[in-house]
């Protein structure tokens, strides 16, 4: 048998290039979704229930990017969530420039409880599964097409190869999120032996020649591997833990006896999210923690772009167009992991 090797994001890096970029002002990371869905921040927080919730929502769009709320509760609690939002916006200006995006499944509740969301003046649908190539997707982006043709962006997902995203465009789906197994929380790798170190997902979907856009998710741990992601032909990223233990992340700030704060943040797959979702729990493949509390996301958002606006000009990019046609990976070696790592304090 015959191995291929594949790369993940601590394997390569960018090479500095010749640039003519005189002030980070002239970069541009925005990119478009759908028509009259141009995000200016490349970044969607992630349909998980211990990161996108309506809080979450606002402040993603706040920040130009995209938060989609998760579907892991009744059609009439995730509706609430939609409802709090109008309610926050008030105005029809303001929800003009709002990006109303949620979750559901591909079995059961899902076709009503798409309906009731759009209803509601959702424009984008992201049918949200594990394992994403299979027979029941086929279905379910079928049937919300026909139900409602151009006017609603269908996202769906997840899948780890080239066959998987070009079948999920061919059934209909306008954005694919790309990687099985690499999310933080995940155990899909341990418990199943299946899935593809996650950048290579992305280097292989950028080969298709269909029009979905690529959504690189889960993994992403640094600005770093976001700038990977995208050079390698990622349109968006979707984090998870990234976007966990802010302000707007649902849930309570835990807070030990030496006033250390968390929050807790889990995989929807995990024992305690099923049980808490449906009273009972199948194959667990993640896990459930808690992560330090790190404040108001907008700041980590603008930190984040601060590192992507900075990786664009290393590579001499002005936009995302740019990037993915002059970025130049290498591979590097453990060694070099090592020293690219901050390390002087390994030292004493
Ligand atoms: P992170 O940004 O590395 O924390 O990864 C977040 C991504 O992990 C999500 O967007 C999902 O694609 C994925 N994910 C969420 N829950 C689970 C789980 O329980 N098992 C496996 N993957 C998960």
């Amino acid at each position: 048998m015959r191995f291929k090797e594949v790369l993940t994001y601590d394997d390569v890096l960018l090479v500095p290039q010749y640039s003519d970029i005189e002030s980070r002002r002239e970069v541009d990371i925005g990119n478009e979704l759908h028509e009259k869905i141009y995000l200016e921040l490349p970044i969607i927080s992630s349909p998980m229930d211990t990161v996108t919730e309506s809080t979450m929502a606002l402040a993603m769009n706040d920040a130009g990017g995209l938060g989609i709320i998760h579907r892991y509760n009744s059609i009439e609690e995730q509706v609430g969530q939609v409802k709090k939002i109008k309610k926050t916006l008030g105005g029809w200006a303001s929800e003009k420039s709002f990006f109303l995006a949620a979750a559901v499944g591909m079995t059961g509740d899902y076709r009503e409880r798409a309906s009731e969301l759009i209803s509601y003046g959702a424009k984008v649908i992201c049918i949200d599964v594990a394992h994403g190539h299979h027979i029941l997707m086929k279905k379910a982006i079928q049937t919300l097409k026909k139900d409602y043709e151009k006017d609603i962006h269908i996202m769906a997902g997840n899948i780890a190869t080239l066959q998987g995203f070009n079948d999920l465009a061919d059934w209909g789906a306008d954005s694919i999120r790309c990687n099985i197994g690499g999310g933080s929380i995940c155990s899909t790798r341990v418990q199943t032996g299946h899935g593809i170190p996650g950048l290579q997902t992305i280097l292989e979907c950028s080969r298709s020649d269909r029009n979905a856009k690529i959504i690189a998710d889960g993994g992403i741990r640094f600005s770093g591997d976001i700038v990977k992601a995208i050079a390698a032909g990622a349109d968006f990223v979707m984090l998870g833990s990234l976007l966990a233990g802010t302000d707007e992340s649902p849930g309570n700030t835990i807070v030990s006896k030496l006033s250390i704060k968390r929050k807790v943040y889990r995989g929807m797959a995990s024992k305690e999210a099923q049980f808490d979702w449906k009273g009972e729990h199948s194959s667990n493949e993640g896990i459930s923690t808690t992560v330090p509390y790190r404040g108001r996301v907008k700041n980590v958002l603008k930190d984040l772009r601060d590192g992507i606006v900075s990786g664009f000009s290393y590579s001499g990019a002005r936009t995302i167009e740019e990037l993915q046609a002059t970025a130049k990976f290498i591979r590097q070696t453990n060694a070099g992991l090592d020293e690219g790592k901050t390390h002087i304090l390994r030292r004493h």
